[in-house]
């Protein structure tokens, strides 16, 4: 373990320490911040002493990307949010915003340290230690993945960086200097199955022992978990993080029952109900929406900031020693369908489909028919067959079948080719309006 004596601290303690540390945040935010200034003041919170502490944080508003968005200007690029000076911010990420105008995230020589120590404490949960070779597929460029590079050298490993788009490179490297852990998006490493399947290289005779997948949901679906372990010859553990909040803010340790909270102490976690927006308790097994707050955060901190993603909390103790609450991302909100007023995400779908190999391939489709949210049932699906099936009569019947039974929901299955939908060497799309 990296740190016992912060990760295996008594949760209540935790929640102690972090209490005080929100009480100087909040001080902070009001102090620096012009955006948690004037929406705290409209909210009829305009200081500390009626804000309170952690347990009356379900009180204050939820913050959304789109009003950190909308408070960018020429004069203010990176939002007024921003609580220092030009002078104090050492490293500004950015992310590709949907309408092509980047969204910045600044961070202090501090907050970055902060993010490499949560990266690397979740980095090494995973068991990967000191000395080992890792190798690297993230083009990280512009994007906060980049600090997540900086944890492999704090935990002391031989970092290979290879980068996205190099197959052929990255097989080559994994051949000649052996490397005992790759870290990837679980799309990357389904492709790389395929790809060394096709050109009978060897990857589950390879050196790699260690599967660190992060960047997308997948990771934590037992059947896909199954079929890459099976195929790499190596354990897979997840990561995950949120650009604006941290990198690898979670990451699971060697029991592999979801990630633990490796950022405890920057941040503190609660859970929403989408819809209502209604804050949720996090005992254990409750399911909603993460929304996380920055605890001692400088250059642009957010509070209640809704990630948009779709977790179950575990609360239950672990094995390993690690006393923060562990997650598993069930999805992304924003790729969420209702289909007759349930709840749908297509990586349940996923998960569900994988269960019927080795007669399915592993990719999907959903290709809702209406523009939108909500769909009238059956849900279209393409779902890939394995590489040499063919259709079976009565398989798709018995796939809707059991996505019914377990997801409440009604699909219509279309089986089509091995090859016919498009792979990803990094994140995988998995609706198609
Ligand atoms: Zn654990």
């Amino acid at each position: 373990m990296l740190a016992p004596e912060v990760e295996t601290l008594a949760w209540a303690e935790q929640l102690r320490l972090d209490d005080a540390a929100y009480q100087r945040q909040i001080a902070y935010l009001l102090a620096q911040s012009r955006f948690y200034r004037s929406k705290l003041e409209r909210a009829g919170f305009a200081r500390p002493n009626e804000i309170g502490g952690l347990e009356a944080i379900g009180d204050l508003p939820l913050t959304e990307k789109s009003e950190i968005r909308a408070s960018c200007s020429d004069a203010d690029p990176m939002g007024t949010h921003v609580a220092v000076r030009r002078d104090e911010i050492v490293r500004v990420y950015s992310t590709s915003g949907t309408t092509g105008t980047p969204s910045y995230i600044p961070l202090t020589a501090q907050d970055l340290d902060n993010w490499v120590t949560a990266s690397a404490r979740s980095y090494s949960a995973s068991g990967v230690e000191r000395g080992e070779m890792i190798v690297s597929t993230y083009n990280a460029g512009p994007f906060a993945a980049g600090a997540a590079l900086g944890a492999f050298d704090r935990l002391g490993l031989c970092h290979v960086p290879v980068g996205t788009g190099n197959t052929e490179r990255l097989m080559t490297t994994i051949r000649m200097l052996e490397p005992t852990a790759a870290v990837m998006t679980p799309s990357y490493a389904s492709y790389l199955a395929e790809w060394a399947s096709d050109r009978a290289f060897d990857l589950k005779g390879s050196s790699v022992r260690r599967l660190l997948v992060a960047g997308e949901p997948g990771g934590g679906e037992a059947s896909m978990r199954a079929r890459l372990e099976e195929a790499w010859g190596a354990r897979v553990t997840e990561a995950m993080g949120i650009g604006d909040i941290g990198v690898s803010l979670w990451g699971e340790c060697e029991e592999r029952n979801g990630m633990h909270l490796g950022a405890r102490g920057f941040v503190h976690a609660e859970l929403i109900d989408p819809e209502s927006g209604a804050h949720l308790g996090m005992e254990d097994g409750a399911k909603g929406e993460l929304v996380l707050t920055h605890l001692r955060h400088q250059a642009a901190p957010l509070l209640r900031f809704r990630t948009r993603d779709h977790v179950e909390i575990y609360t239950s103790p672990c094995r390993c020693g690690r006393t923060a609450p562990r997650l598993r991302c069930i999805g992304r909100t924003d790729d969420m369908l209702i289909v007759r007023g349930v709840n749908v995400f297509p990586s349940a779908i996923r998960e569900i489909v994988n269960e019927f190999a080795p007669d399915i391939g592993g990719q999907i489709m959903v290709k809702p028919d209406a523009v939108g949210v909500k769909q009238a049932p059956p849900l279209p699906v393409l779902v890939e067959l394995a590489k040499g099936k063919y259709e079976e009569s009565g398989l798709a019947e018995k796939i809707e079948k059991r996505i019914r039974d377990a997801l409440v929901v009604s699909t219509r299955i279309d089986l089509v080719p091995w090859g016919t939908l498009q792979r990803s060497e990094y994140k995988s799309k998995l609706v198609q309006h």
